[in-house]
């Protein structure tokens, strides 16, 4: 039996890729390489390059190899894209899980782990955000999570598909022998690190306004190591016949935009190069995670949660030897 990663050429996915092999777990890869440099995957790793919408391709995957649970992290992660492609997030994010979950249960695939995210939210009332948070988002990136969440309920409900949607807060860090890398890059960590080592433009803060300490954003960074670890407890909860449920991934722990900054330029000994922008669109000001349901649930208690320890591995990942 194998497991389906989709997205597993990825940042998270790949890591957990590597987590799995490491716990002898058979894996099988499909992802479109849209967003990844290359499929950077272990050597002997089944991959296959096919969107998870291409029916007939995931169909014959999962009957050639005995797929039977899959890790569904491939889709489009950027807010700020979101709210200028909306229609591009719903049909990537939305309608192709819609065909890729019509075709796992075709083929009596009844477990899935699912990258979902504290973007569910939106502005939340309460800090640190508990699961049962309402969900407001406000983009589409955050929204199409939310569909996809409710649709696995119903797909609970049916007895067809039991999952575990994990919500991750901000995953940053560097899994060992990987880097966070996305094309394009949008995330604060890697731009900060590439600005500090003079490759890119000074970073651009998107907001000083916010409600908070120094009127930057405050979001909750999680190493990728951890949340690999979370995605292999998931799994041993499904194959225990655990209930469906979802788990908040983050450190309870909120660092400003500035608060990251200065961590690289402490990590790094440099300067962070950068100036003061607008906000960005579809940014919720504040998002720091309660998990506590995952601790208690999945036994997960985070092994890096220092956010100098997360940069740390980012840069040694990134800078020049
Ligand atoms: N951010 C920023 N400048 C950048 C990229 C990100 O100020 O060039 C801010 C962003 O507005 C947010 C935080 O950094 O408040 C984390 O953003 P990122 O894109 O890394 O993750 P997200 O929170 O969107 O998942």
């Amino acid at each position: 039996m194998s497991i389906l990663i989709t997205g597993g050429a990825g940042y998270v996915g790949g890591a957990v890729v590597d987590h799995l092999i490491e716990q002898d777990e058979n894996v099988v890869v499909v992802d479109n390489l849209s967003r990844t440099p290359d499929s950077g995957l272990p050597d002997g790793v089944p991959f296959y390059q096919a969107d998870i919408g291409d029916r007939e391709a995931i169909a014959g995957i999962v009957r050639d190899h005995s797929v039977d649970a899959c890790l569904h992290f491939a889709g489009l992660i950027a807010v700020g894209e979101s709210v200028e492609q909306p229609g591009l997030y719903f049909e990537q994010n939305v309608s192709q899980t819609i065909a890729l979950f019509d075709v796992l249960t075709t083929g009596g695939v009844d477990n899935v782990v699912f990258s979902s995210s504290a973007a569910v939210y939106g502005e939340p009332d309460q800090i640190p955000i508990p699961e049962d948070h309402p969900h407001r988002p406000t983009s589409p990136y955050g929204s199409t999570k939310s569909i996809v969440e409710q649709i696995l309920t119903q797909y609970d409900l049916t007895g067809m598909i039991r999952s575990v949607s994990l919500r991750y807060f901000n995953a940053a860090g560097a899994a060992p022998g990987r880097s966070e890398r996305h094309v394009p890059e949008t995330h604060l960590i890697p731009l900060a690190i590439d600005a500090a080592l003079g490759l890119r433009d000074p970073l651009t803060v998107f907001g000083t306004d916010y409600d908070t300490p120094d009127g930057t954003a405050v979001r909750d960074y999680v190493h990728v190591v951890d949340l690999a670890d979370a995605h292999f407890r998931a799994l041993d909860h499904l194959r225990s016949d655990g209930a469906t449920d979802v788990f908040n991934l983050g450190n309870g722990e909120g660092y400003s935009v500035m608060q990251v900054i200065e961590s690289v330029s402490r990590v790094a000994g440099r300067e962070v190069p950068f100036i003061l922008g607008d906000r960005r669109a579809g940014d919720p000001p504040v998002l720091v995670a309660s998990a506590d349901r995952a601790q208690q649930t999945l036994g997960w208690v985070p092994e890096h949660p220092e956010l100098d320890d997360i940069v740390s591995s980012a840069w040694d990942s990134r800078s020049p030897a």
